[in-house]
């Protein structure tokens, strides 16, 4: 397997390095055959290349088996005309990675005052609130005078059924429940679309429940109780929102995984953004990003017919669960370790199994 690795600005380079490092022993441990080849991105590669994603980098990672991409200082782009580009965004728009799975769990001996939980946040990844990326060419936001601005929210036909569709896949894989989160009292005629495709997709698998709420009574509903949620699926700005809080739920932002996957191309991402007030510190959480690796290596197994890969990354999930419970973690999930550190323990914990 060919990974591209893009570390990104902030605490991604930090955060990349303890992923690798768990990448590598998975690799050699199950025998997968990775291969690593990295690549700056965002701030470095601006100062190098003078554009935060350099050409020819497209390429680079459409060739390869899987791109996991270190969280980026989207913040500070602005002016793509000048090379600023939002790497995520570029990604997810050019490889038409059009669902963005979102996995929050609790775990034992992690505090977790709303009970055990297990769902996915299914979101759709190509369209919605996200002007930057509605329009073939330039940006779905408009300053109409110096006081008044557009911003254009798109939602298609294809989009919807195709999102519906791997949601409703991926429940009937787990608990066969499906919750669609809409805002079709409002947005009528976008989220009003996008809830009857969610609707007659999930009526071509049978034995799925199906259910709906309104986006702003769902942070009441997952708060409440989020062991009620199986798979969830929304569209591209309320998943997002509604993913970071129930990574939180789970117990940190830290260990939101995420993966971006289209029909032949996937890209692993942490959930958080680059977190410059504890970027260099030797502090961020790296779980978020080694989950999401783990996320890619099952979607590569599944593609070319090879259980190993599911089963390291089962291996890897089991191995930083393992590390949480026993403390041998980043201080967020209640550990006394460096993100280094961590990387080293999931490593230790994983490597360590007698049989795989
Ligand atoms: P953030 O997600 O970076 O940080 C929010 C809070 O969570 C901060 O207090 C941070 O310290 C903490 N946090 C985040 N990740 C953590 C980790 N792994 N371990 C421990 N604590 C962690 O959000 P922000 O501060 O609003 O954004 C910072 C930058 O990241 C901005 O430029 C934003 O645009 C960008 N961003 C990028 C992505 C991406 O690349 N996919 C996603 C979101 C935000």
């Amino acid at each position: 397997m060919r990974m591209v690795v893009l570390p990104g600005d902030g605490i991604g380079p930090e955060i990349t390095k303890a992923t690798t490092h768990v990448l590598k022993a998975a690799s050699e441990h199950f025998q997968l055959g990775v291969t690593v080849e990295e690549h700056p991105v965002g701030h470095e590669s601006l100062k190098k290349f003078g554009t935060t994603v350099q050409p020819g980098l497209l390429e680079t990672v459409r060739s390869a088996d899987g791109l996991i991409l270190g969280p980026t200082a989207t913040f500070d782009f602005k002016d793509e005309q000048n090379g600023e580009i939002n790497p995520s965004k570029y990604f997810r728009k050019n490889l038409d990675l059009f669902a963005n799975v979102r996995p929050a769990r609790t775990y034992p001996g992690l505090r977790n005052p709303l009970g055990d939980f297990d769902l996915v946040v299914v979101r759709e990844n190509t369209e919605g609130f996200y002007a930057d990326r509605n329009m073939e060419q330039g940006n779905g936001e408009i300053l109409v005078t110096s006081d008044v601005v557009i911003s254009l929210r798109r939602i298609t036909r294809l989009c919807c059924e195709r999102i519906a569709k791997s949601a409703c896949q991926l429940a009937m894989r787990r608990k066969k429940h499906l919750t669609i989160v809409h805002k079709a009292n409002v947005l009528k005629i976008g989220d009003g679309m996008f809830l009857d495709i969610c609707r007659e997709t999930a009526k071509g698998f049978p034995g799925l429940v199906v259910d709906d709420i309104l986006v702003d009574a769902m942070m009441a509903h997952v708060v409440r109780n989020p062991a009620r949620f199986d798979v969830i699926v929304s569209t591209n700005m309320f998943g997002d929102i509604l993913s970071d809080l129930t990574a939180e739920l789970s117990g940190s932002l830290g260990l939101g995984g995420s993966l971006n996957v289209g029909v032949s191309h996937a890209m692993a991402q942490a959930a958080h953004g680059s977190a410059p007030d504890i970027a260099g510190r030797d502090v961020a959480n790296p779980f978020s990003l080694i989950l999401s690796m783990a996320l890619l290596l099952t979607w590569h197994g599944e593609r070319i017919g090879a259980p190993r890969f599911a089963e390291a990354a089962r291996a890897v999930e089991g191995a930083v669960a393992s590390a949480i419970e026993t403390g041998r973690a980043t201080t967020d999930v209640g550990g006394k370790l460096g993100t280094a550190a961590t990387g080293q323990a999931v490593v230790e914990i994983l490597t360590s199994a007698s049989s795989h």
